[in-house]
């Protein structure tokens, strides 16, 4: 399907072509503490399906547990998390979920990383909430 997006205050804007059923969560500490949430979302597709606005993202190596690096790349004015690859910025990427404008028709289908998840993932349904703030 083909999706677009952009940063939080727009300097970065993307269109891109994803599979659907290639949405996933990852529950790793990494993806917590570079988001400040229980979990990451994001949705792989090839490099060469992604379309970049000429603005230039700035890049961050993470480098994993099992010594492996990924470059995260985010908009270098607001910091809002945009893409993930491996190290060969070629290989395919991720698109993070939250700057897709399409993202309530990208459900995840899978989850890894499970064993940091937060305990209280499934209590969140139960919380007093608001619709608004
Ligand atoms: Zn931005
Ligand atoms: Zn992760």
């Amino acid at each position: 399907m083909e999706v677009n997006g952009q940063c939080h205050c727009g300097q970065i804007s993307f269109a891109a072509m994803v599979d659907p059923s290639r949405v996933s969560i990852c529950h790793c500490s990494d993806c917590q503490a570079l988001t400040g949430s229980p979990f990451r979302v994001t949705v792989l597709t090839a490099r060469d399906n992604i379309r970049l606005s000429s603005a230039a993202l700035k890049m961050y190596v993470k480098v994993g547990d099992s010594g492996g690096k990924r470059r995260q790349y985010f908009c270098p004015e607001c910091g809002t998390p945009m893409f993930t690859s491996g190290d060969d910025e070629t290989s395919e990427w991720g698109i993070r979920w939250g700057c897709i404008r399409q993202r309530a028709d990208l459900k995840p289908m899978r989850q890894i990383w499970r064993r940091s998840a937060v305990s209280w993932l499934g209590e969140v349904d139960q919380l007093p909430s608001r619709a608004t703030d």
